[in-house]
């Protein structure tokens, strides 16, 4: 028999890992979705006979438990084609930097984030560690002296919606950014799902107790236990792990005060995917990016990039899937209106512009909670009042990152409850 029933709230790649890493620990997860499908940000969406991702796209070397999980399911991968950056490798613009050789850089950079990260555990209350890590990226990079690296810092970074160079902090940054995901990124050692990020969640969480379209009124907290209401009925858990935004769980019962330095540290931002039908854009590479977007910030809402998708209109227009990064000031008219005005810029005839989903994405530290030790707060947080959290607040926008979070969070409820 199960020892602890534990609810989990959110059925994204959070909360479902969450519920894979309880029920390996011998316990019963329940989880509550407030949609009435799971999956999150990983979504396949449908048109004509192909889909498209319109959230989740690659794994790289460090999705090593989701690879896992995706053979276990019969799912297959396939290598991300050609990536191209400014019409060109992106390693070309990279070289553009000046200073030592890129690979001397590179490992430069790679110890001094180790060295960071290690500090930010053993050293979490030290105020020299904390002014570090509230430091932005291009700061922290100028101050090492590696001009390259920070030109590499606007393919990595505002490109996927992970902020830019010149605003997100380093100590943020180097959470993620390991050694995995740069030679994954050098070597475009990048694959997609063939069936889809929909499909492999919906197979991964089949054994699972899911309630779809969970509206809940109010969750009961307390030393001795959890009530979830949902409807006016009551249900009693062990404990709870959340894997949604702060301010979503905020809705739903009275924060403590380590919950609301995190709720109050963090700055949602947005990312805006469109699915574009066009007969004379890209064919050879899969992917382009722009450094013009990626690099200035007062550009906020410009087009990133585009992936092209593998299915064609019955009009023989290839499709494609761009990226917007804004923070909430940008209307979906204005974000659309910004696109049309990139694309005629490079010469692009858009024939449709078919479907289009702005994502809460990204949450992004901001520098002054971070000195002010936002990561203590983190850690704070997890067990008090029976609450764990996983999800991105506590990892990164990466599934590699939020399922290592749940892992770490499952295995310290269990430790402390089990
Ligand atoms: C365009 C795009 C591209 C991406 N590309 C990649 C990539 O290439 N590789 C990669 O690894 N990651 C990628 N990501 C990031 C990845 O999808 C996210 O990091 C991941 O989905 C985060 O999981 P999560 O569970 O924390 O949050 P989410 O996926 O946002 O899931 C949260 C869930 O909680 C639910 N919820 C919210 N409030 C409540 C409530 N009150 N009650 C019940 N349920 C609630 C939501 O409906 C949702 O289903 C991408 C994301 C986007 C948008």
């Amino acid at each position: 028999m199960p020892r602890l029933k534990i609810a989990v709230i959110g059925g994204g790649p959070g909360g479902l890992s969450a519920a894979q890493f309880i029920h390996e620990s011998g316990n019963r997860p329940v989880v509550f979705e407030r949609e009435n499908r799971i999956g999150g940000k990983s979504f396949s969406f449908s048109s004509g006979d192909a889909f498209n991702e319109m959230g989740t796209c690659y794994t790289t070397r460090q999705h090593v438990i989701v690879k896992r999980w995706m053979k276990a399911h019969g799912i297959k991968l396939k290598r991300l084609g050609e990536a191209r950056y400014d019409d060109a490798p992106v390693v070309d613009y990279v070289k553009g930097g000046a200073g030592a050789p890129l690979p001397v850089q590179a490992i430069k950079f790679l110890n001094a984030a180790t060295r960071l990260r290690k500090r930010m555990v053993l050293e979490p209350a030290n105020p020299a560690v904390r002014a570090e890590a509230a430091l932005t990226v291009d700061a922290w990079l100028a101050r090492l002296d590696l001009p390259k690296l920070d030109l590499a810092m606007h393919r990595i970074l505002p490109a996927q919606g992970y902020g830019y160079a010149q605003e997100v902090t380093i100590g943020q940054t180097v959470q993620w950014l390991d050694f995995d995901i740069l030679i994954s990124g050098v070597l475009n050692d990048m694959h997609m799902p063939v069936e889809g990020w929909s499909e492999f969640w919906n197979r991964f969480s089949k054994r699972f107790d899911i309630r779809l379209d969970a509206r809940i009124d109010h969750v009961e907290r307390s030393e001795d236990g959890i009530g979830i209401i949902v409807a006016g009925e009551r249900e009693r858990f062990d404990a709870l792990v959340s894997t949604v935004p702060m301010d979503e769980f905020a809705k739903l019962t009275t924060l403590l005060p380590a919950e609301l330095a995190v709720l109050e540290g963090v700055a949602w931002q947005n990312y805006t995917t469109t699915l574009v039908s066009s007969k004379n854009w890209f064919k050879g590479a899969q992917v382009h990016g722009y450094s013009r977007a990626c690099k200035d910030p007062s550009l906020r809402g410009a087009m990133l990039g585009s992936r092209r998708e593998g299915g064609v209109m019955e009009d023989g227009a290839s499709l494609y899937v761009t990226g917007q990064f804004s923070n909430g000031e940008l209307t979906p008219a204005e974000l659309r209106e910004i696109l049309v005005s990139d694309l005629t810029r490079l010469g692009v005839k858009a024939e449709t512009l078919i479907y289009a989903r702005t994502w809460k994405y990204f949450p992004q530290y901001k520098a002054e909670a971070v000195a002010d030790g936002l990561f203590s707060a983190m850690h704070e947080v997890q067990g008090a009042r029976r609450t764990w959290f996983s999800g991105a607040t506590f990892s990164h926008e990466l599934v590699s990152s939020v399922t290592a979070r749940s892992q770490a969070s499952v295995r310290d409820l269990v430790n402390r409850l089990g």
